[in-house]
């Protein structure tokens, strides 16, 4: 199989599970998800699947990665967080429907590859952050969109307060060893709004930075 059609059958199957924005199977497109993982695995890079990174990680599948993006419903004007930077795959897709990203990562050498990534790729409007993603990113909040690619038992309060009022936040929430719920909330004058999308598999949200 060549390259092209190995593509187009990466793009129908992650369309046929449910990534049905036009604008969002346009970002899959322009990302060359192979540009995001390393050695023997970067030959399955278009397959609809999760792959092993450095540090133990993971980057998510594709489908999810689309059915995420979908669930935040971006402008092209956002600014937007990601908890959780991986491979930085996810932040380089919502690079391409937002304004400006900022991701944060604990694992520094997850930090340093994924800045190599965004350089190579010409996606300047992506600022990777070396940090505990528990806590957000007080000093450019508010956020119009929060993403959260790690599981968390609960929403983060600090990250809650940092969504803007109208802004949406996804979230896998559960015990990081089950199955998990991605969580959609939306804050609105008074409060905020919780609905479940399905169910997801992450790595956990784990406090404090690596120790690499
Ligand atoms: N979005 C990634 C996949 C996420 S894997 C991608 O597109 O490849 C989850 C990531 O969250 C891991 O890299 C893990 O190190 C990171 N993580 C876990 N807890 C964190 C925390 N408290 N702060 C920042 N990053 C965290």
């Amino acid at each position: 199989m060549d390259h092209a059609e190995r593509k187009m059958r990466f793009l129908y199957a992650v369309r046929s599970r449910g990534v049905t924005d036009a604008r969002v199977l346009a970002a899959i497109e322009a990302i060359d998800r192979g540009a995001f993982v390393r050695g023997a695995f970067a030959e399955r890079a278009y397959e609809d699947t999760p792959l092993p990174i450095a540090c133990g990680q993971t980057i998510s599948q594709p489908s999810v990665v689309g059915l995420m993006t979908q669930a935040l419903a971006l402008t092209g004007r956002d600014k937007v967080l990601e908890i959780g930077t991986g491979s930085g795959y996810q932040a380089a897709v919502l690079a391409k429907l937002s304004r400006r990203v900022y991701t944060v990562e604990r694992h520094r050498r997850l930090v340093l590859e994924a800045r190599a990534v965004m350089a190579a790729l010409d996606l300047p409007n992506i600022t990777v952050v070396h940090g505990d993603g528990s806590f957000g990113l007080p000093e450019q909040a508010p956020f119009d969109s929060i993403l959260v690619t790690a599981a968390a038992e609960d929403p983060p309060g600090p990250l809650l307060a940092q969504l803007r009022v109208g802004g949406i936040m996804v979230v896998p929430v559960g015990q990081s060893d089950a199955v998990q719920s991605l969580i959609r909330v939306r804050r609105h004058e008074g409060g905020y709004d919780y609905e479940e999308l399905r169910s997801v598999r992450f790595v956990p949200l784990v406090e404090g930075v690596g120790p690499d």
